[in-house]
């Protein structure tokens, strides 16, 4: 076997190992195989990594928004020159398409610093007349150290739309990506001490989520987090968060439903709907998972699916034409193949796909069929709960108002999607929808201005554009009389 890859923590600008020398094993989904790995940091970690973050603290709050902006934009222009490394990286990290990684993820993170890099230079605050006796202004100041934690379907998309916005508006940061996808984060250490970022602004430190993790979040000089993850974990934070009034943003699950009209775009629908469902191995919290049918087209749409679906290939990330790479973790499979049995017991057929996939040469890979059941209750448990893999449900409807009860019953409420060419039924949907975030004839077409967020259990905050600053900055109102 190869040497291992040690990734190590990124504290006061300098490249660490973890205080207590321990580390957990980093696997390639794809193969199967220990391939890096990660320090598993633990609250010492943290306690050092937020003392560095406290200190940087001053001089950074007090740079001008040019300097931000330039260093910012200068880690964006390094992430684009280093694009095929990040985006291999990403993609034997996480199982996901090469492809896939090139395209859309690491351009993607390239564009959070760009945006935020710009969006700071626009971000300015309000003055109100009161009744012309008196003139207020708001001032808007960061709010010190705070800490970001992401996920693992898009490790460094995910982790940069949290850093960005929070080194752009003066904080300093404290994060941690996933223990299944560190690679991409530790690379973005290198790339930080390129770009000239001055020691202690950002700090990464790797771990568990119960360890590093719950670490930052209980930290008191901790003064905010931004979470994006699981909804028991977020309850998790917030539980420990709220006694000590930190700001919260949480990003969390969701069960989106895909509501399609017999009026729609047929073809762009297809082809949008194979996106919506198995991007990405269907691990992405925008998926829309819940497929709704109006019934004159629904056994027409049921045939056309199933065999475009049949026709998307499932193989190794590195192949061009592999449309669905392997699953993040063995324990991940596992799961996803629970809910395709707890489907079959609630009654549900399994129209295609749903059994594992032997890859030649990567025997040992977590590859799944994409699958496709029908047949079930919109309110069984496969309906109601987040699977997070390649599983969709389809069903038929009659009526607008049972569709609109069938898609807001579940605890979710993250994004949906909408096909129709009736502009009328379009708006009264998407005003009826409980969803933070709602497409019409299209999915994940993402403007970064935007508030991007979930309704219900799917979370609390909003991100991005303007929303992300506001959330980075206190602001306190001065009121001067006339
Ligand atoms: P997760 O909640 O298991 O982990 C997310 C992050 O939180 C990881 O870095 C993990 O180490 C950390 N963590 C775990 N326990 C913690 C604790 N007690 N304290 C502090 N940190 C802790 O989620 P996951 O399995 O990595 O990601 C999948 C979930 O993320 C899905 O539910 C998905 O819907 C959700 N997600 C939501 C969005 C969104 O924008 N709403 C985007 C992507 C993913």
């Amino acid at each position: 076997m190869s040497e291992l890859i040690k990734i190590r923590n990124y504290v006061n600008g300098k490249l660490v190992d973890p205080v207590m020398g321990k580390y957990l094993e980093n696997i390639n989904p794809a193969s199967g195989e220990v391939y890096a790995l990660i320090p598993d940091s633990d609250g010492k970690d943290v306690d050092a990594a937020v003392k560095y973050a406290k200190e940087a603290f001053h001089s950074w709050s007090k740079t001008s928004i040019e300097y931000r902006h330039d260093i910012l934009s200068k880690i964006s222009d390094l992430i684009r020159d280093n694009l095929k490394l990040l985006a291999k990286a990403e993609s034997k990290d996480n199982g996901k398409p090469l492809w896939l990684a090139k395209e859309v993820d690491i351009p993607r993170a390239a564009a959070n610093f760009k945006f935020f890099a710009n969006a700071i230079t626009l971000f300015a605050s309000q003055a109100h007349e009161t009744d012309q006796t008196a003139i207020n202004y708001t001032i808007r100041r960061p709010l010190g150290v705070v800490s970001c934690i992401s996920p693992w379907n898009l490790p460094l998309y995910l982790f940069t739309w949290k850093i960005a916005p929070a080194l752009a508006a003066g904080n300093t940061v404290v994060a941690k990506p996933s223990e299944l996808t560190p690679m991409t984060a530790f690379l973005l250490s290198t790339i930080c001490m390129e770009a000239g970022l001055p020691a202690g602004v950002l700090n990464i430190v790797h771990g568990y989520g119960h360890s590093a993790g719950q670490a930052m979040v209980s930290h008191d000089d901790v003064k905010a987090v931004s979470f994006t993850g699981g909804t028991e974990t977020g309850q998790k934070i917030a539980t420990l968060a709220a006694p000590k009034f930190k700001k919260l943003s949480l990003e969390l699950g969701g069960k989106n439903p895909n509501i399609i009209f017999a009026d729609c775009d047929y073809d762009d629908m297809l082809a949008t709907t194979i996106q919506s469902s198995f991007s990405n191995q269907g691990q992405i919290c925008l998926c829309g998972s819940r497929i709704f049918v109006e019934r004159p087209i629904y056994e027409k749409f049921k045939k056309d699916f199933v065999e475009a679906v049949r026709k998307l290939k499932v193989g190794h990330p590195d192949q061009p034409d592999t449309r669905i790479g392997a699953l993040v973790s063995a324990s991940h499979l596992d799961k996803v193949k629970s809910y395709l049995e707890l489907a079959k017991e609630e009654g549900g057929k399994i129209l295609f796909g749903g059994k594992e996939v032997i890859v030649e040469g990567f025997e040992n890979g977590y590859y799944l069929e994409p699958a496709i059941i029908e047949g079930l209750a919109f309110d069984c448990r496969t309906n109601q709960e987040e699977i997070f893999g390649p599983v969709v449900s389809i069903m038929p409807f009659d009526t607008e108002k049972e569709v609109l009860e069938y898609a807001n019953s579940v605890r979710y409420g993250l994004s949906c999607s909408i096909w129709t060419q009736n502009l009328k039924r379009a708006t009264r949907i998407s005003s009826e929808i409980e969803a933070g975030i709602v497409w019409v004839n299209t999915w994940m077409l993402r403007d970064l201005r935007t508030p991007f967020g979930g309704m219900k259990d799917s979370g609390i905050g909003r991100e991005g554009g303007l929303d992300a600053l506001n959330f980075f900055t206190e602001a306190k109102n001065v009121c001067i009389k006339y």
